[in-house]
């Protein structure tokens, strides 16, 4: 049986969306396998670059989960689930400060 629902739960203040935001502005790579989770935000970051925002951080870590979601969305064998209403995908984010989760994609209607 498939599950009915994905969700993509960014979160606020992200440790590891803010290490990767700093090692790609500044072009310096991070040790180990910390640099191949750098490598994977690079769409987010480049994407966040684009979109400016007061929070830059905040602004990649939102992207990412955009981003993966409609990876996940258009994945070979999850798109015809989605297609015919069996999966939705959603993308959140999770905000520390208020403890309130935001749908940024995906919801169905
Ligand atoms: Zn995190």
């Amino acid at each position: 049986m498939t599950p009915p629902l994905i969700v993509v739960l960014g979160h606020q203040r992200c440790g590891a969306v803010k290490a990767a935001y700093y090692s790609l502005r500044d072009g310096k790579p991070l040790s180990g396998n910390l640099q191949a989770i750098v490598k994977a935000l690079q769409p987010a970051y480049k994407q966040a670059v684009r979109e400016g925002g007061a929070d830059p951080v905040e602004t990649m870590a939102r992207a990412q989960v955009k981003l993966t979601a409609a990876d996940l969305r258009s994945n070979r064998d999850l798109a015809p689930l989605v297609r015919n209403g069996a999966l939705a995908v959603v993308g959140a984010y999770y905000s520390l400060d208020t403890g309130k989760v935001e749908v940024l994609s995906g919801a169905p209607s």
